[in-house]
């Protein structure tokens, strides 16, 4: 795992500028910190007993999967995510998303990395994929933050991230009304896969890409990761992963 930044850097780079903390959205107190550490305890991580395929947290240890994955079927193999989307993740992901607080990442891969890097490890995936969106989207926001998630995570374990190996290619339908399959469908037409990404890829790393970890923010119904799982093993991918920030709750 690679260090970042020095503590003297953090430490000097916080005075020159002042960092908001993710959850209060104040200046962190104290400086230095990614996040204040009481704003820190009122994020809910995600604990034993948990869902062994998603992670969405469970109500009890007998329990092996969530209601959602236990009556579904997913592609992916397994994922991860930090914490519970309650109010103040809600707050904080809006934030990073749609109001420039990209600086956010940093706490968001911080704690990722050292809640996750043995799983991570273990898995070994060749490359970090971050879910991609419209370019519109893209150019309204200035950034993919899934994206901003991939690279740094990417950067901390020294894992290639291929950020356009999936396109949106347009935008979904209001996916309310529909049912899962209907869902799904949707959101496959929704994403296209670069051959061309993947080909300059193993030609400049002289390797096949076999396993793909997906980057995201939220994993709610699942159904956008298993579209894009779906999209990765039909270009012969041999096994998707995802992680992401936070993940709604299972039952
Ligand atoms: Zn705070
Ligand atoms: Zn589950």
């Amino acid at each position: 795992m690679k260090m970042r930044e020095s503590i003297l850097q953090k430490i000097i780079i916080s005075i020159l500028y002042p960092r908001r903390c993710p959850i209060c959205g104040k200046i962190v107190v104290p400086r230095g910190e990614l996040a204040c550490p009481p704003c820190r305890l009122k994020l809910i991580p995600i604990e034993e007993p948990r869902c062994k395929k998603c992670s969405k947290p469970v109500d009890s240890e007998e329990i092996e999967y969530c209601l959602d994955c236990f009556t579904k079927h997913h592609e992916y193999k397994k994922g991860f995510a930090l914490w519970v989307y309650d109010a103040n993740m809600k707050k904080s992901i809006t934030d990073f998303k749609f109001h420039g607080r990209r600086e956010y990442s940093d706490f968001y891969v911080d704690e990722l990395v050292k809640r996750f890097h043995i799983e991570i490890q273990k898995i070994a995936p060749d490359v970090l994929v971050p879910i991609p969106i419209h370019k519109s989207k893209q150019a309204q926001r200035g950034y993919n933050q899934a994206e901003i998630l991939a690279n740094g995570i990417g950067e901390m374990l020294n894992i290639p991230v291929i950020s356009n190996l999936l396109k949106r290619d347009r935008k979904t339908l209001p996916q309310k009304q529909l049912n899962d399959k209907e869902r799904l469908k949707n959101l496959l037409k929704a994403f296209s896969f670069s051959k061309e990404a993947l080909l300059q890829y193993e030609e400049k790393y002289n390797r096949k890409v076999r396993k793909v970890l997906l980057v995201d923010d939220i994993y709610t119904t699942g159904s956008t990761i298993e579209a894009c799982t779906g999209i990765l093993l039909q270009n012969d991918i041999e096994e998707v992963y995802f992680i992401s920030i936070c993940i709604g709750k299972g039952y």
